[in-house]
């Protein structure tokens, strides 16, 4: 064996040589001045919504071709509001991917509501249609889809089912800023899209979140849940709710102007951010298609990616004599690449979703939400969510041209699956 092939986990040389570091989010000069600005002029909030709030949600809601954006302190907060809007509430399903970061199910709990989780599919991640119909019963409302990733879950097959059983759609859109299913973007194709501006997201705020509708309803139902005062009284449209509009709801779900206006400049680097992650992510999977037991994940036809806001490979332990994942992405650390494990866990497996009996004894406070269903879930209702699940890679999702380290990535890659059984002893 040449001292090229020898892995590096077993004392070989590293086939990844430049440290890839990318500092994430991209801040700039611009943000920089108008958060001084902001502090300088005494902006740190503003209740009736106007201003910086106003533009960024103009933008935003002209960027997404829609009539209404209401700008949020997060994207759970926005994700609660919209379930709210389309009228989920106690004792009412709503289903949701088991494989998805836990806002997606929390605000469907912030409802009184019950999330009731489905089964991915293998090829983009993302809620199965048939499963998810095989799971409504006379109680579901809503159906909270994610298009994890980056990815657009298959809205078509979604929409169907919704109209068939008279569900609302509501996209949780929080890795998927900018994405397009079939010519249109995510977010503008159910009742409602929620985005994240989260630290880590493609565009930020630090923490922000943004939901947009066609629906003034929904528009109107989201502000008197989020805000009071000032706000509900300029932004309403029917008036039906301001008896309410000096105390909102009980929730307050204002966001900083700081955050604000950071997201607004961000926002003008979405569709370039995208391009350069595209550039990078699509040169990766390309480099790594074809080899035996890596497999990149692939964009449906007439979809592209958007936000990019993750980035996995499945592994397939049959073509490496079952290595485990954990040994193959400890053989690619030691090689210089910035692997990892999956992080997200099955929600269906979480103890919060498992209703009141837990929470109680560990709280002792009463179930709070809904008198639900209880639902036993198994690993075995979700075949293929548990199966994929612990073979997924993560890596870094590139947004800076790097080609030469993309190549060693390649490299690394290529080193590792053909020295596999350098691993097996
Ligand atoms: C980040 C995220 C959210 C929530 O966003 P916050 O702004 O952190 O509240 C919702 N859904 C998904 C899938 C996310 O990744």
């Amino acid at each position: 064996m040449s001292v090229q092939d020898k892995l590096a986990l077993l004392g070989g040389k590293k086939a990844v040589q430049k440290e890839y570091k990318e500092r994430w989010p991209i801040i700039g000069e611009d943000e920089v001045n108008a958060a001084v600005q902001l502090m300088l002029n005494g902006e740190l909030s503003i209740a009736d919504g106007s201003g910086i709030l106003d533009e960024f949600e103009n933008n935003f809601a002209h960027y997404h071709g829609v009539d209404y954006a209401l700008v949020q302190n997060n994207g759970t907060s926005a994700l609660h509001a919209a379930f709210f809007a389309v009228g989920v509430g106690p004792g009412d399903e709503v289903l949701v991917p088991t494989y998805t970061w836990p806002s997606t199910a929390n605000a469907v709990l912030s409802c009184n509501a019950t999330p009731v989780f489905c089964d991915i599919e293998a090829g983009s991640l993302c809620i199965d249609p048939t499963d998810m119909e095989s799971r409504i019963t006379p109680a579901t409302k809503a159906i909270g889809v994610v298009h994890i990733w980056g990815y657009p879950a298959d809205m078509d097959a979604i929409m169907e089912i919704a109209r068939k059983h008279n569900l609302k759609v509501i996209e949780d859109a929080a890795h998927a800023h900018g994405a397009t299913y079939k010519g249109r973007k995510v977010g503008t194709i159910g009742d409602i899209g929620c985005y994240s501006l989260q630290a880590s997201k493609m565009i930020v705020g630090g923490e922000a979140g943004i939901a947009i509708t066609n629906n003034p309803e929904y528009f109107e139902r989201m502000l008197v849940l989020s805000h009071y005062g000032g706000r509900i009284e300029k932004d309403q449209i029917t008036g039906k709710y301001s008896d309410y509009s000096y105390t909102g709801l009980g929730p307050k779900y204002r966001v900083h102007p700081l955050a604000a206006t950071i997201a607004n400049l961000q926002f003008k680097h979405l569709d370039e951010w995208i391009e350069m992650r595209r550039t990078n992510l699509d040169y990766l999977s390309d480099g790594l298609r074809g080899l035996r037991a890596i497999e990149p994940f692939s964009i449906a036809p007439d979809c592209t990616r958007g936000a990019y806001y993750g980035y996995r490979v499945t592994y397939h332990p049959e073509f490496l004599n079952n290595l485990p994942t954990s040994r193959i992405v400890q053989a690619l650390q030691a090689e210089g690449v910035d692997a990892n494990s999956e992080r997200y866990r099955l929600l269906h497996r979480q103890m919060l979703y498992q209703g009141a009996r837990h929470y109680e004894q560990v709280t002792g406070y009463k179930w709070p939400y809904a008198p639900i269903r209880e639902i036993k879930y198994q690993d075995s209702d979700f075949p293929v969510a548990v199966s994929i699940h612990p073979n997924l890679i993560s890596l870094p999702t590139f947004t800076l041209p790097c080609r030469d380290v993309l190549d060693q990535y390649i490299e690394a890659f290529h080193k590792v699956v053909e020295g596999a059984e350098q691993l097996a002893s």
